[in-house]
């Protein structure tokens, strides 16, 4: 059975875990492995090769930074198959998926091989007589990030390629549900020539989460995960005076007006609602349909998904796979159940969809809740899986009030032919990342990505200049070469002269 261990100062962690965590195969329902979970003392190991190896990697040249960035780009690049296969086998999702997952990670390392443009700072000459002043970013040391189990490859790689370039050093706490894909991308940087210690990992839970938050040597925490754990990342961090960022979970809205394209419409809701099984933080996971729209549009969602082929994610045919775990499986299929209990209409039941896979994985077919209403359970929790609802509105107005109403904010998408009401929408609308006839309106590597209201706690979100900012402080420096004009002792505020 295979093992999965910590990755610390360069190689694989030696010592024997008191506690370790089982990994299934979710196509199959089986255990593949077993990862050993961090005690405080293995994350203090961790913690203390990166601040050693800080002290050097923070005065690495940035060309020299950006050539081992390159280096790992192209080792990442060329072993994206290997990868991808590493995420279907723990995560589940299928090959095309996991392919196009370590391909959005790979746009933030290539992001950051651009890291001595991105570190540039100003210069002023003469701010007064004989005095320049400019500013620089600084790294702020080692620094953390804690993923969630859905994007096991993209997620870290929103982080660690800035953090690592603007001159930190790193602490993964990965997902313990599929951690070999952390640990495999730990060897390709110690092939890239990344100097022992810049980037560990640790496996576990909330006690390795726990003694992140609170070691004194970490300056800075990047979380991703669902939103009551990201509001206590948030909040326990930044009470022991870090630099926190804490993305959490999503509810996301796909309004469609009454001009809307039908069939881009239904290919867009099928598919970012039953992508990746709907364990997306950008999935859609309700329609709004505005007026008329829903009868005819549910019409065509219907013939979609009785194509949809689900199956292990090996089979390079299958478009959706297996569910994370067995519990998770049965906690989407529940809503199922509360929904009808709580008066809405199960337009198709994806536990009667076929599988083609073994019986014992953790499958649950696309499923659609029609005429559901705001107050019910499948609308107000986030659900994560291969369930859409769909909201009747009568009016543009009603849809929008019920999107801003939502304590969520993550992604939303508006589907229609009216320019002027896509730009009022993208206007009007509370949500921090908004697409026009784009369900999955998820930010190029050089814009940040982030929620708004309980989708994100913190105010920098990840990746873009906005992580430059995060993993790095500002610092402004102004000097005076000494010339004969200096004039002596001056107790007035420094003013310009
Ligand atoms: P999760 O919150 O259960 O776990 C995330 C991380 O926190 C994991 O590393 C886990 O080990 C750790 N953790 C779990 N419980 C903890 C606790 N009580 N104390 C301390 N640490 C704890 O999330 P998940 O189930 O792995 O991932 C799915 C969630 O992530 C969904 O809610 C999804 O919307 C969200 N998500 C959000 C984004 C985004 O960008 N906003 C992206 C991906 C996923």
């Amino acid at each position: 059975m295979k093992r999965t261990t910590h990755w610390i100062d360069g190689k694989p962690w030696s010592g024997t875990a008191e506690r370790r965590g089982d990994v299934y195969d979710p196509a199959t329902g089986q255990v593949s492995g077993q990862v050993d979970f961090a005690s405080a003392a293995e994350v203090d190991q961790a913690v203390a090769a990166a601040a050693h190896a800080f002290t050097a990697w923070r005065q690495v040249s940035l060309s020299r930074r950006a050539t081992v960035l390159f280096a790992f780009r192209e080792l990442v690049e060329g072993h994206r198959e290997e990868l991808a296969a590493l995420l279907s086998a723990e995560h589940g999702k299928v090959r095309a998926d996991a392919l196009g997952e370590v391909s959005r990670g790979l746009e933030v390392v290539e992001l950051a091989c651009g890291i001595p443009h991105l570190l540039k700072g100003g210069f002023s000459e003469n701010v007064s007589s004989h005095v320049d002043s400019f500013s620089i970013r600084q790294p702020l040391g080692v620094v953390a990030g804690i993923t969630p189990f859905n994007f096991p490859a993209m997620v870290p790689m929103w982080m660690f390629p800035l953090a690592i370039a603007c001159g930190n050093t790193f602490i993964l706490k990965p997902s313990e549900k599929d951690p070999s894909a952390s640990v495999r991308l730990a060897e390709l940087w110690a092939e890239a020539g990344l100097p022992a210690g810049v980037f560990n990992v640790v496996h576990g839970d909330k006690v390795a989460v726990d003694r992140l938050l609170e070691h004194p040597e970490v300056r800075a925490v990047s979380f991703v995960g669902s939103t009551p754990v990201a509001r206590y990342v948030y909040e326990n961090g930044t009470n022991h005076g870090k630099r926190v960022q804490a993305l959490g979970g999503a509810k996301n809205h796909m309004v469609v007006l009454p001009d809307a394209d039908l069939d881009l419409a239904a290919d867009a809701a099928v598919s970012a609602g039953f992508g990746s099984a709907g364990e997306r933080c950008m999935a859609i996971s309700v329609v709004v349909a505005v007026g008329d729209v829903a009868d005819p549009l549910l019409g065509k969602v219907r013939e979609r998904v009785a194509r949809l082929k689900v199956g292990p994610g090996t089979d390079p045919s299958s478009e959706m796979g297996p569910l994370v775990t067995g519990s998770h499986r049965d906690k989407v299929a529940s809503y199922l159940e509360s929904g009808v209990a709580e008066g809405a209409t199960l337009a198709v039941d994806g536990r009667q969809h076929p599988i083609e896979g073994d019986r014992g994985g953790f499958w649950l077919g696309p499923s659609v809740l029609d005429d559901v209403s705001p107050e019910m359970r499948a609308y107000t929790d986030e659900i994560f899986g291969p369930v859409l609802s769909v909201v009747r509105v009568p009016t543009y107005q009603a849809a929008l009030d019920l999107v801003n109403a939502s304590p969520y904010g993550n992604g939303t998408a508006i589907f229609t032919n009216d320019g002027g009401a896509a730009r009022r929408f993208q206007n009007e609308v509370e949500v921090g990342m908004v697409g026009i006839n784009v369900p999955i309106p998820v930010p190029m590597a050089y814009y940040s990505f982030g929620g708004w209201k309980s989708s994100m706690f913190g105010d920098t979100h990840v990746h873009g200049t906005e992580g430059v900012h995060f993993y790095t402080r500002g610092k402004v420096v102004t000097s005076r070469w000494l010339d004969p004009s200096h004039g002596g002792v001056n107790l007035g505020f420094p003013t310009s002269t």
